[in-house]
């Protein structure tokens, strides 16, 4: 699933070649991906608007549009939002597509189809309930070592638990919370409020810096992930843990191992990481 990284990626691309753009039509051939629309009801409230910014919450994607409603997009498990030239035909796995005033579109694809696409008018309050309840954003200010502190304070279950719970801190998922652990050094399955204050402090700055690092090579790709140009992305040939079970840990040549922590498959190396 996009996390973070590869989500942002997405929405810079996204974000340099929409603003400014007018819709000018509207596809959904899909119609359950939209989660509080029909087909015609999304196509009247978007033709004609002009796309004013590109926002992120978490994974959420945000099209704002110039009457300050805004299209929020989640691409789950295989979704995919590609600028293409209106003339190319509509993939096996094109679940909705709006075409806008530079001959080109926005297409959705999305395997599973699991994506989902949701209408907030400027003034309703109908926000999808996962992005109301979202936590903080770890490349924001907001998030320091106290706040981090904070949520891991009194919390039994393991740390891997606390950093995938999306209402405790946004963006992060299986990837990126087994690449900061191994950065951190601290074992998966640890009660989270059993992390001294300078364990805290580390895993603070491996959260960011695994972030900033996958950003940078334009997110991870394992399966599916492909960004708003249709290119995979490149952290993948970086990574320490994740998919490398039975490699040896680049920093100790001990073979990592793969077990189950809060019900995910999860990449450790047993002799860096307590
Ligand atoms: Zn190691």
């Amino acid at each position: 699933m996009p996390e973070l990284p590869e989500v942002e990626t997405v929405r810079r691309q996204l974000e340099a070649e929409l603003v400014g753009r007018v819709i000018k039509g509207v596809r959904v051939l899909l119609p359950r991906i939209l989660k509080n629309a029909s087909p015609a009801e999304l196509a009247e409230r978007l033709i004609g608007r002009r796309l004013a910014a590109v926002e992120r919450r978490g994974k959420f994607l945000l099209l704002q549009l110039d009457d300050g409603a805004s299209l929020i997009v989640h691409l789950r498990m295989t979704g995919r939002l590609t600028l293409v030239d209106a003339a190319t035909p509509d993939g096996p796995h094109t679940r909705a597509a709006i075409s806008l005033d530079d001959g080109r579109d926005l297409r959705f694809d999305d395997v599973r189809t699991f994506g989902t696409w949701h209408y907030r008018g400027r003034d309703a309050g109908s926000l999808p309930p996962a992005l109301a309840a979202m936590g903080v954003e770890p490349l924001s200010d907001a998030f320091t070592p106290e706040t981090l502190a904070t949520i891991a304070a009194g919390r039994r279950a393991p740390v891997k638990a606390v950093l995938l719970d999306q209402r405790r801190i946004a963006g992060i998922g299986n990837i990126y919370a087994d690449e900061a652990l191994f950065r951190a050094g601290i074992d998966p399955g640890r009660p989270a409020a059993s992390l001294t204050p300078g364990e805290v402090g580390r895993l603070h700055a491996s959260i960011r810096s695994v972030l900033i690092d996958s950003l940078a090579k334009g997110g991870t790709t394992v399966r599916d992930y492909l960004n708003g140009r249709g290119s995979p992305g490149e952290f993948q040939r970086f990574l320490d843990v994740y998919g490398r079970a039975g490699e040896p840990c680049r920093r100790c040549g001990t073979p990592i191992v793969r077990r189950k922590v809060a019900g995910r498959g999860t990449h450790v190396c047993p002799r860096c990481q307590r």
